[in-house]
């Protein structure tokens, strides 16, 4: 029997382009959400791709006589569950599994020939995808992860929610995946926020959390390697253990020179899942080996990049004798724009430039460094402080990093962290559990579902 052709778009003479991924992340944006094209800068940073990248202000005619449909908030159905979950207890063997979710999740459709469909609240359940699923098969997967807090003044809060949605979206941009407005896709978290904060985050239990992963896949039911016709958005609430408490402070080990977590040109920028399964093989042994997480290192001279799935913080005093707070730049798009990093570091230069409360004055550094100064700096008894900061683990101290068969220690000033790290996290603390007022939190009114 003979194959049908292959239907091919016949070829448009074009001198080919040097900048591939920025057309094609201009195209899609053009495709499936050509509004964000007339936007100016959507963030300061975190859509970096998109505003100095893919954004030039100028609309590409695609030749469509009817507009997509873009994704709208306002046209979400609601079917409310009639089998409600049990809340696991605080502590239980349940509650630290990471796989216990609310009762209700949201989803929304994307096809190439109509857009974006209605979202759906619905209640929390099985996906339902076709083996040759794309996301199956060729990772066009990418997602978010941020926190619902119940505050000590009652209140349900985000923390700047908006920087996750513009970063979904740029992670949706680099994988093909179909462009929205980042604020519909806010209002669908603060939705779902809404409905089942109440019951899975009751009043009694201030200072607790739930997880929110926002999550988008491709779902084409074929197996051709090209850009999805089809996608599913959806959001569910996870119960999510406390990570920052490791009494003894984090212990990393940097990887070993045949592991690379991220590179110039790739996609270590994005929250993309292709970053995330192939680490596990060396997360796994870091674990065995008593390490809590991989402290990943870039190039022949050991740039020190990330820790685990957190963005890394080191203090130290410099030979000239200054205090610094150092962290790796965004610029090379090997580290992840972390929202705790920028908060971090916004807070560092607003609050300790100048030093405060018993705290010598410090200068904030963002540039490239190696672990071999890292190690110069534990030798020379310059080495101050080190802590992972990242949504699931929070602000963690970090008391050890092994590097090379030598372990250096870290100190831990006030016992479970170092004094710069315990400020940080005491203020970041208190603007997302509502002790101290700020723009960052962006308060939920709960539905009580
Ligand atoms: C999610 C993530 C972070 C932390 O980002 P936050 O926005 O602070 O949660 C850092 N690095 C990587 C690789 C991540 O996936």
């Amino acid at each position: 029997m003979k194959m049908a052709p292959i239907a091919v778009t016949p070829p448009v003479e074009q001198e080919p382009t040097d900048k591939l991924t920025v057309n094609g992340i201009e195209q899609g944006l053009n495709q499936t959400t050509p509004s964000l094209l007339d936007l100016q800068p959507i963030s300061n940073g975190l859509s970096d791709i998109i505003t100095k990248g893919a954004i030039n202000g100028t609309k590409i005619s695609n030749g469509t006589a009817t507009p997509l449909a873009e994704l709208d908030a306002s046209l979400l159905t609601t079917t409310y569950t009639t089998s409600p979950r049990s809340v696991p207890a605080q502590g239980s063997p349940e509650a630290s599994s990471s796989s216990v979710c609310t009762d209700h999740m949201i989803q929304a459709k994307w096809t190439a020939s109509h857009g974006w469909h209605a979202p759906s609240l619905q209640p929390y359940g099985p996906l339902s995808l076709m083996p040759t699923a794309s996301c199956l098969h060729y990772a066009t997967e990418c997602f978010e992860g941020m926190k619902l807090y119940r505050g000590f003044d009652g209140k349900l809060r985000l923390f700047r929610p908006e920087l996750n949605c513009n970063r979904m979206l740029l992670s949706t941009n680099r994988i093909a995946l179909p462009a929205f407005a980042p604020q519909e896709l806010l209002k669908l978290v603060v939705k779902l926020c809404a409905t089942d904060g109440a019951k899975w985050l009751p009043r009694d239990r201030a200072g607790s959390f739930l997880y929110i992963r926002p999550t988008m896949i491709a779902s084409d039911a074929a197996l051709g390697v090209q850009r999805p016709k089809e996608a599913l958005l959806f959001i569910i609430l996870t119960v999510f253990p406390k990570m920052d408490d490791i009494p003894t402070g984090m212990r990393l080990l940097a990887s070993k020179d045949d592991m690379v977590r991220a590179w110039p040109g790739g996609f270590g920028y994005a929250k993309v899942g292709a970053n995330y399964g192939p680490s596990l093989v060396a997360q796994g042994e870091a674990r065995g080996m008593g390490y809590n997480q991989i402290l990943w290192l870039f190039g022949e001279d050991c740039t020190v990049t990330e820790a685990g799935a957190s963005n890394f913080f080191v203090v130290w005093r410099t030979e000239e004798g200054k205090v610094q707070l150092v962290t790796a730049p965004l610029g090379d798009r090997i580290i992840l724009d972390g929202v705790t990093r920028r908060s971090v570091l916004e807070l560092a230069r607003s609050r300790l430039t100048a030093g405060n409360e018993g705290l010598e004055a410090i200068e904030i550094v963002e540039r490239k460094f190696t672990m071999l100064e890292v190690e110069e700096a534990v030798k020379q008894g310059r080495i101050m402080e080190a802590f992972a900061a990242g949504t699931a683990f929070f602000v963690a101290p970090v008391s050890h990093i092994h590097f090379r068969g030598k372990g250096l220690d870290i100190p831990m000033s006030e016992g479970v962290s170092g004094k710069y790290t315990k400020t940080i996290k005491e203020w970041l603390r208190g603007i997302m559990w509502g002790n101290e007022q700020h723009e960052w939190g962006y308060v939920v009114e709960d539905e009580g579902k």
